[in-house]
């Protein structure tokens, strides 16, 4: 029989969980997102609003617990998918403002798309972003743009940190590939997405970097696939510069076949970032009018192993 000691227990313990209590509701992930970016750039001074109107959708939770978001337009079914990410770096302001302003862009037109498809995380990194100082790495001291699988990974990621990088905390890859939420968030959205084509905005290097199917690599993709790919890296004027153990140009471009542009800003500074969507955005459009043949993404396979 229930006494009254248990009726009490029940009462204070379990009410609360059963919204009966007075405190407001909890917030959404996204809404206390949206209101730490907006405080965010009010600083920088950004004639922008990050959320009105855009369903953003969560692919992961930071170390922090950040949700790790991205916003989907177009066709599910259309044929030229475009994946991009920005601020993959946290300490990479600009990168951010193109993102989010892609993102308002691509949905005043979405009725515009036809056969193209914009998948676009503009906030890779939270962690890094939001920490005072910001920080490149993630809340764990990881470069998530070394921390993917890539087949060189076991062998040469923490040799080529300690030889060629001198053991540089902002560049540390991680002691296992695949141990950040950060870095399989963007394997997971390439794996869902299944993108012709990807975009990740970095800055302050001043260059736009192909990694991807090229001559050098005929043995592993087809020939006529290979030219598509080539076509876009010469019609945005990319050039091929190397690749790192546990980069995404490594993992997506050059393993998996998917052309993977790197577009380095010239700076950071925030001030320069208006500027910077004027003279880039219409490079970043014409990438996502680009049609290639979807052959590499179909050809995705889940990765095992942690
Ligand atoms: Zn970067």
């Amino acid at each position: 029989m229930m006494c009254w000691k248990n009726i009490l227990f029940i009462s204070v313990f379990l009410i609360p969980y059963f919204g009966f209590s007075n405190s407001p509701p909890p917030e959404e992930p996204t809404q206390k997102w949206c209101a730490e970016i907006r405080s965010a750039i009010l600083q920088f001074k950004w004639k922008l609003e990050p959320c009105n109107g855009i369903q953003w959708q969560i692919g992961g939770t930071s170390i922090k617990g950040r949700p790790l978001v991205y916003a989907e337009f177009g066709d599910l079914n259309a044929e030229n998918t475009t994946l991009i990410f920005s601020t993959v770096h946290g300490d990479e302001i600009t990168p951010l403002y193109l993102g989010l302003q892609l993102v308002h862009w691509i949905k005043e037109r979405q009725n515009e798309l036809g056969k193209t498809r914009v998948i676009i995380a503009p906030l890779v990194n939270p962690d890094g972003f939001f920490s005072i100082p910001k920080t490149r790495m993630n809340a764990r001291g990881v470069d998530i743009n070394r921390n993917f699988a890539t087949q060189d990974w076991p062998t040469r990621a923490l040799q080529a940190w300690k030889n060629r990088f001198k053991s540089d905390p902002r560049r540390f890859p991680g002691n296992h590939a695949r141990s950040e939420p950060e870095t399989l968030f963007q394997e997971q959205l390439i794996k869902k997405v299944h993108p012709q084509k990807i975009l990740s905005i970095h800055s302050p290097l001043n260059f736009l970097d192909y990694d991807g199917p090229s001559k050098l690599t005929l043995s592993q993709f087809p020939r006529d696939y290979t030219r598509e790919c080539d076509r876009l890296r010469k019609s945005l004027n990319a050039i091929s510069g190397g690749f790192f153990p546990g980069s995404l140009g490594n993992f997506a471009g050059r393993e998996l076949g998917i052309p993977t542009l790197t577009l380095e800003l010239p700076s950071a500074n925030p001030r320069e970032a208006e500027r910077y969507w004027k003279q880039f955005s219409h490079g970043i459009r014409k990438m996502i009018q680009f049609s290639v043949p979807d052959y590499a993404s179909r050809n995705l396979k889940p990765q095992s192993g942690g």
